[in-house]
């Protein structure tokens, strides 16, 4: 499976030398309970994301969907198994190495938007712009496109208050993208908002993916944004039990 890819690619001639952007491995993560009991809230999950793809990972609450993403993302570590970004091994970083790939690499968009109140739009979206040391030009001229990226040119100056629900995370999806990072990824991004903005909001995430080339991971729990995914994993109890693409999702 995808020791085949792995092993291959190299041979192949520079154009076609896509490896996966994310491979993840034997996965599991247990967490102690008071009492001296655990919570096999992972219990070995192996799977590998093409790149440009936006991929679903669905399953009800409590099926491991964001202890999966917090484990790609590098915001947890495992209790067993690996997780390679673009070849790298993330379990082996240090502390200092994964906020490097998170700040850089990763564009991370949650639930509940997390934008900062007392900012506008556009300087929500240059928060991780500076973080990065870019000149103010540089900055400028970002926000103005990364806005505009996400239909909200003329709301830059808004506060989150505002602002709709949808349009908030629109502006979490901006400061995403902010230092052009390679994978994105999302933890029910549409859980708060009703379903018409939440189906308008993943069709977002999906442009984003075909224009900008990024590569997505969004977890969700509603089944109705599936047709809208390349592919879609789903996870019972920390587990993969079904793994379908968008040939048999249309189907
Ligand atoms: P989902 O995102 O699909 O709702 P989670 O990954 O949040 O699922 O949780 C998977 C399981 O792990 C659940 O049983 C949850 O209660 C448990 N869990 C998640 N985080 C913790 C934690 N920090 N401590 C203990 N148990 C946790
Ligand atoms: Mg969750």
């Amino acid at each position: 499976m995808t020791t085949a890819t792995d092993d291959t690619w190299r041979y192949l001639p520079p154009e076609r030398r896509i490896r996966p952007i994310v491979q993840v491995e034997g996965l599991t993560r247990d967490y102690p309970m008071g009492g001296g009991g655990v919570v096999h809230a992972l219990g070995g999950v192996s799977m590998s994301v093409a790149r440009g793809q936006l991929v679903v990972v669905q399953g009800r609450s409590g099926s491991g969907k964001t202890t999966l993403l917090n484990l790609i993302g590098g915001l947890d570590r495992p209790t067993r198994g690996t997780v390679s970004f673009d070849g790298e091994d993330v379990t082996a970083m240090s502390e200092r190495e994964l906020i490097r790939l998170r700040r850089h690499r990763i564009g991370f968009i949650f639930q509940a938007f997390g934008l900062i109140p007392i900012l506008s739009a556009a300087e929500n979206v240059e928060v991780p712009l500076r973080l990065t040391h870019a000149s103010v030009d540089e900055r400028e001229e970002r926000v103005r496109i990364l806005l505009e990226l996400v239909g909200l040119g003329e709301r830059a100056r808004h506060r989150p208050h505002e602002l709709s629900g949808g349009e908030q995370q629109r502006v979490a999806i901006a400061r995403s993208l902010a230092n052009k990072p390679s994978l994105l990824i999302a933890d029910e991004p549409t859980g708060q908002l009703d379903s018409q903005t939440g189906r308008t909001i993943m069709t977002l995430i999906r442009a984003l993916v075909r224009s900008e080339g990024v590569t997505a991971i969004v977890a969700t729990h509603d089944p109705v944004l599936i047709d809208l995914a390349d592919r879609a994993i789903e996870l019972s109890d920390g587990r993969i039990v079904s793994d379908s693409t968008a040939a048999t999702l249309a189907s």
